[in-house]
């Protein structure tokens, strides 16, 4: 076999494993050569060596065996090289995820600084943030302003920010003279408060007024704060007025946010609202390889253990601020010490971190937590009372005991003032058909949820 089959290997695999994956784990190999059987390849990572040899080494072992010699097996080595190994595109990742440091988006503009990393080349895609990501890719292509504003919101490490930032970068590049003005709530209140503060109200309008794209992250900031919505909601009239995509984040939905005005709640609600779910499993793993692989060009030499990866996506929490933390962790604390990353050494290195994801949600939580979103006191979840207004609260809160705990249906019951564990099964049922007709009994429980496995 020579060069020229590995060719046309790889033509095949453009083919049939698309550019984007492609550059990212085919392109940096080096074919070595062929002895008695064995393909030898040259990767710049383990992990990636191992990533191939995973997904592609089937395919890669039948491409390369139609030859004009069989081959058996695949190896993948790592040696050190001088240069960078990577694509070009890749490099550009490496710079990014060494300096988190930001170019701004429009540089007239007193906005935030944008993260080099956020972008949608760096964001994974999976069922719990898929809709989200759908709606910014679509607001970031342009065009004809659809729905106004897209609001965006999650809990806590979800990706909101990273999304905001994604459709700043790609709108730019679209369009390089695009203003696209990107700030949090708390920016846009420090800015009026100046513009308060020096008189020049008439500067601060004509600013916010003049740009293409307006982005507010962390909107919930500014509730409670009368002026600054106040100003806010000339600010999006007029920007929405003229045709001016607006890009609201929050950490709930609209209509949850207190202290935010009515009018304000039902503007932002006239747009496109989606969420981003707590990830899931598969998400989380998907976030990790991808992060374990910018990682393993950052600390090359570093070998985590397969299983460990796995581990982490199973047992740390939906945030993946967290997760990349851990990830983070892990890497320097192998290149400090000169180990391989096994699981034990995981488990050890990220003690604190695992235990506070073990963190369970408990029943007096769950009860303390639903009481007070329905206004009511501990002790009617309690009471044998039966009046809707406090039955269906403690329905709800049976519910979550349910969904949240790995207690017993008996146990719950006893928690709840002594009931049978056919009044929690009961409630359960309730609930999940409720949750399917009533949008407000929906929307409660996802909240309540939220909050409980914050
Ligand atoms: P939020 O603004 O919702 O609190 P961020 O956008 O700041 O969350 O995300 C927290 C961190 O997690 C960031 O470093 C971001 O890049 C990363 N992150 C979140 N979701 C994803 C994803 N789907 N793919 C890759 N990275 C993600
Ligand atoms: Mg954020």
């Amino acid at each position: 076999m020579t060069n020229d089959t590995w060719g046309r290997v790889r033509e095949d695999l453009l083919h049939s494993i698309g550019k984007d994956a492609f550059k990212n784990w085919i392109e940096p190999l080096e074919f070595n050569g062929l002895e008695s059987g064995v393909a030898t390849f040259n990767a710049p990572t383990s992990f990636l060596g191992n990533w191939v040899s995973r997904n592609y080494g089937d395919q890669i072992l039948r491409g390369l065996s139609t030859g004009d010699g069989t081959v058996d097996r695949l190896e993948f080595t790592t040696t050190a090289r001088k240069s960078p190994a990577r694509t070009a595109n890749s490099t550009a990742k490496i710079d990014a995820a060494n300096s988190a440091s930001a170019t701004g988006a429009s540089p007239d503009l007193p906005g935030a600084p944008l993260d080099k990393r956020f972008t949608f080349d760096n964001f994974v895609v999976g069922k719990p943030n898929e809709l989200a990501h759908a709606a910014a890719r679509r607001v970031a292509e342009g065009g004809a302003v659809t729905f106004n504003p897209l609001f965006l919101y999650g809990g806590v490490g979800l990706g909101k920010t990273h999304l905001m930032h994604a459709i700043a970068w790609e709108m730019q590049k679209r369009d390089p003279g695009a203003k696209v003005l990107y700030l949090s709530a708390e920016q846009f209140m420090y800015r009026f408060v100046q513009a308060l503060r020096f008189k020049d109200m008439i500067g601060f309008k004509e600013l916010f007024r003049s740009v293409d794209i307006l982005m507010v992250d962390d909107v919930q900031f500014i509730a409670g704060k009368d002026s600054t919505q106040d100003e806010f909601f000339h600010t999006f009239n007029a920007l929405v007025d003229q045709n001016k995509q607006i890009i609201i984040s929050a950490d709930r939905a609209p209509g949850e946010i207190s202290g935010l005005e009515d009018r304000i709640k039902s503007r932002l609600q006239c747009g496109l609202v989606v969420d981003l779910h707590p990830t899931d499993y598969e998400l989380r793993l998907g976030i990790l390889q991808s992060k374990a692989e910018l990682q393993e060009q950052y600390y090359p030499g570093v070998v985590l253990d397969r299983g460990v990866i796995e581990y982490l996506a199973h047992r740390i929490s939906t945030n993946v601020r967290v997760l990349e933390g851990a990830l983070t962790r892990l890497y320097a604390f192998a290149s400090l010490v000169g180990r391989e990353v096994t699981l034990e050494v995981a488990q050890e290195c990220l003690a604190d971190i695992l235990r506070a994801s073990d963190r369970k949600v408990t029943i007096d939580e769950i009860i303390r937590k639903v009481a007070d979103h329905y206004n009511l006191r501990l002790n009617d979840m309690l009471s044998p009372r039966r009046a809707r207004s406090v039955a269906r609260p403690r329905q709800v809160a049976m519910f979550l005991a349910k969904a949240l705990t790995s207690k017993s249906l008996p146990e719950i019951g006893r928690r709840f003032g002594g009931r049978d564990h056919t009044t929690v099964i009961h409630a359960v049922r309730k609930i999940e058909e409720l949750k399917a007709v009533d949008s407000q009994i929906a929307e409660d429980v996802e909240l309540l949820r939220r909050m409980l496995e914050a």
